[in-house]
């Protein structure tokens, strides 16, 4: 595989892969179900109808498009030209509303009745609540013990926005564990569920499909950097959980060959294996949830437990898309520690009067990194989502709290 079948080629291919990444990993009972969704995603992003309807709510209802702030006091700071592509400022405060939208479209035009999801820290979960309610779908989200008591505002949020919650006591009772059950609860009824997964990962068709509803962030902000700044980005950086928001920001400057990709992974407190969430950077080949890419494993193949001071990037894998573009070298995957990611969110905040998730702060200590080595260029940097939900933890912070 080399670069110049990137450029010529267009992934996934019609098996799923991307390169020897991705494919589908599933029990023959889940492969019907998948095809199904495969042929229905493709015949309704090849419907002008379907775009125009999607089109029309990121617009009415998601806000879109979202801001490209400039950041003049941080940038002069870090001596870059800085500019932030403000998902923060995106219906229920993250990009993951992107996705979750055009799966919900997707749903109800392909007939389903019901949409399950698995949620982590709450954030896709409220994306998906609000979602389904908005399109009159019913709702059920899978979230593991341990999230639903370290994530209660989110947990009342879907409530109120009528989602049944179903707690996931078995495994890890996270959001691996929550994956799952959604997984399994999808199974039982294939014909009238929708599972709406909330990143860039799972078996085919998934990590194609939600590419192609987050792709919106870079389409805009290159429209928006061009205008402003008369050029493309030297680099354009976002953080990696699943990848959802750093693929979509990446996809649309991937054939610019002038425009670095840095893909910013949690590196939290330390290099052992369960001390960190940096999957491209420290892992190695495996599948995991239906997919062959990159994870966090041991020597037995047992998936790791993971830390990061934040839960939307503590997850022991990464979409199949960033494995292949890691072995292409196009993009460059990197990981800040919790340190890093706290001490760029305090300046954000007091330089800026932005005050972003702790997940964005890992993407914007990554553009610190990029300014120490690269002085005087032009930075974009995804700013995912907005830390409001994160004061608990912001405020129970004490490793370096001169830097908060
Ligand atoms: C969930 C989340 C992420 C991580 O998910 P990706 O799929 O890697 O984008 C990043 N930022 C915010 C604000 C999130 O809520």
């Amino acid at each position: 595989m080399t670069w110049d079948s990137l450029m010529g080629g267009a992934f996934p291919d019609a098996r799923g892969r991307y390169g020897v990444w991705g494919g589908r990993y599933v029990p023959e009972t889940l492969v019907g179900a998948l095809e199904r969704l495969n042929v229905g995603a493709r015949e309704a992003l090849a419907d002008t109808g379907f775009i125009d309807d999607l089109s029309r709510e990121l617009h009415d209802w998601v806000g879109r498009p979202t801001p490209l702030t400039r950041c003049k006091r941080l940038g002069a700071h870090w001596g870059i030209d800085l500019w932030l592509k403000r998902e923060d400022l995106a219906h229920t405060g993250a990009h993951k509303i992107n996705n979750a939208l055009g799966q919900a479209l997707l749903a109800k035009r392909m007939g389903a009745k019901r949409v399950v999801a698995e949620t982590g820290a709450g954030q896709h979960g409220v994306a998906t609540a609000a979602a389904c309610a908005h399109l009159g779908l019913e709702c059920t989200v899978y979230m593991g013990a341990v999230d639903i008591k370290r994530q209660s505002a989110n947990v009342r949020r879907m409530r109120l926005l009528g989602a049944k919650i179903v707690s996931v006591t078995s495994g890890s009772a996270t959001l691996r564990a929550a994956i799952n059950e959604a997984m399994r609860d999808w199974v039982s009824d294939p014909e009238t569920t929708f599972y709406l997964l909330g990143s860039a990962v799972g078996p085919h068709p998934y990590p194609w499909l939600v590419r192609e509803f987050q792709s919106v962030i870079g389409r805009e902000a290159r429209r928006q950097i061009n205008e402003r700044a008369d050029c493309l980005p030297d680099v354009a950086i976002a953080c990696v959980g699943g990848g959802s928001n750093a693929i979509g920001l990446f996809h649309p400057f991937i054939r610019d060959a002038s425009v670095k990709l840095w893909g910013i992974e949690a590196g939290g407190r330390g290099d052992a294996l369960g001390d960190h969430s940096a999957t491209i950077t420290q892992g190695s080949a495996g599948v995991l949830h239906g997919s062959f890419s990159v994870m966090l494993q041991n020597d037995d193949g047992q998936v790791q437990e993971t830390h990061s001071i934040s839960a939307g990037l503590d997850y022991p894998g990464v979409g199949p898309e960033h494995a292949l573009l890691n072995e292409l070298g196009r993009a460059r995957y990197r990981s800040v520690t919790d340190a890093q990611a706290m001490e760029a969110l305090g300046e954000l905040c007091r330089l800026e009067g932005i005050l972003p998730a702790i997940e964005s702060s890992h993407a914007l200590a990554g553009a610190k990194l990029w300014a120490e080595e690269n002085p005087g260029t032009t930075v974009l940097v995804n700013l995912s989502g907005r830390g409001d939900k994160d004061l608990d933890i912001i405020e129970g912070y004490s490793a370096t709290p001169e830097a908060i």
